[in-house]
């Protein structure tokens, strides 16, 4: 295991990155795009080389998990080609976030191209809600997709839920008893404020971890682990069950004493923190040293200096951060 030299002002070693690799997406989800989006002009968008350059150099300097998102990164032409390449880094953990709706033709190529991990978002299991929530999802494809990544041989499948009040919080037993039936662990996630929504607001619809871990506990005993993945996720287990439950609470934990990770937005944007708009502009290096990747490896140990020691979200729906989600990589 190599030892990352990426530490902040704070102590905190860095050693987890996660790659946007486009910012659009087959899906319009209402707490993450707006129905009509504007993506990103494609000379404006890190070339799958480029990208690859910034995950090489990530590890050179000691990382050892990288996650691909975006947007949903299985639109991207050739993502399979990217992922083949970050397949011979030798990292210890290399995952994807997907939505999962290309799943169902895309899994068994992703697990034989290397990667390691599957996070699938599935917010509901009522096909209704389902399309009301994601706007242009079926749920049919993803429930697939689901299934070809099992198929695939994926190890430690991964459902992530945005819970919303009123939303899709009355659904929490019911995506508990799929998680448990299909056996792949499930992470609830408080809605973060980022990008500004019309669809509904905020600051009433959120639902805070401790709501759902009490609507849990009505059917099962839930206990939490000392389990830590480094991140904001902190996990509970039930007694008659091998999956793990995690909650990402960023309104009501603040996790950020601990965090190890940075985000690369598909324009090359370092952004040192969530929930803050420090960033740096790691195209610039990338397009102006084509050739050689030593001014890149700089200015990354440079920004880690700029990782601020917290994030402030507040819980009454006011948008902090201009970037919506697609465009922060999630
Ligand atoms: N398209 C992929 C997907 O949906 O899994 C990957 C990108 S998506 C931005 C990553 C994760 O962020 C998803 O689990 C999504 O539910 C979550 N997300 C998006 N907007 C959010 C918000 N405002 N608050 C909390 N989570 C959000
Ligand atoms: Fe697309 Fe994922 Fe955002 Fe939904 S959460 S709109 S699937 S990027």
């Amino acid at each position: 295991m190599s030892q990352s030299k990426l530490t902040d002002r704070f102590g905190r070693t860095v050693n987890y990155v996660r790659l946007s690799v486009t910012d659009r997406c087959d899906f319009r989800c209402v707490y993450c795009m707006a129905e009509e989006m504007t993506f990103l002009p494609r000379q404006q968008v890190l070339t799958l080389e480029e990208i690859a350059r910034v995950a090489k150099t990530f590890v050179s300097l000691g990382t050892e998990k990288i996650r691909l998102t975006g947007g949903e990164p299985l639109v991207r032409k050739d993502i399979l080609e990217l992922v083949r390449e970050i397949g011979t880094y030798g990292l210890r953990d290399f995952a994807m976030t997907t939505n999962g709706s290309q799943l169902p033709t895309m899994a068994e190529p992703l697990h034989k191209a290397g990667l390691k991990r599957l996070n699938i978002s599935l917010d509901s299991l009522d096909p209704e809600k389902f399309a009301n929530i994601t706007r242009t999802g079926k749920l049919s494809r993803v429930l697939d997709g689901i299934d070809a990544a099992k198929e695939a041989g994926f190890k430690g499948i991964k459902l992530n839920t945005v819970v919303m009040k009123g939303g899709n919080d009355h659904e929490v037993p019911d995506l508990i008893e799929f998680a448990r039936r299909k056996n792949v662990d499930i992470t609830f996630i408080e809605e973060m404020p980022l990008g500004e929504i019309s669809e509904h607001d905020r600051g009433q619809s959120l639902c805070s971890s401790d709501e759902v871990r009490s609507i849990i506990r009505r059917h099962h005993e839930l206990n939490p682990t000392p389990e830590d993945s480094g991140g904001p996720a902190r996990y509970y287990r039930m007694p008659d069950s091998t999956i793990k439950v995690g909650f990402i609470s960023p309104h009501s934990h603040n996790f950020c004493s601990t965090c190890n990770r940075v985000r690369v937005t598909v324009e090359g944007r370092l952004l040192l923190c969530l929930g803050n708009e420090h960033s740096v502009d790691l195209r610039r290096v990338l397009r102006g040293h084509p050739v050689t990747d030593d001014k890149l490896r700089q200015t990354i140990i440079d920004s880690m200096d700029l990782k601020p020691e917290r994030h402030h979200f507040s819980s009454n729906g006011d948008v902090q951060i201009l970037r919506f989600m697609n465009m922060t990589g999630g």
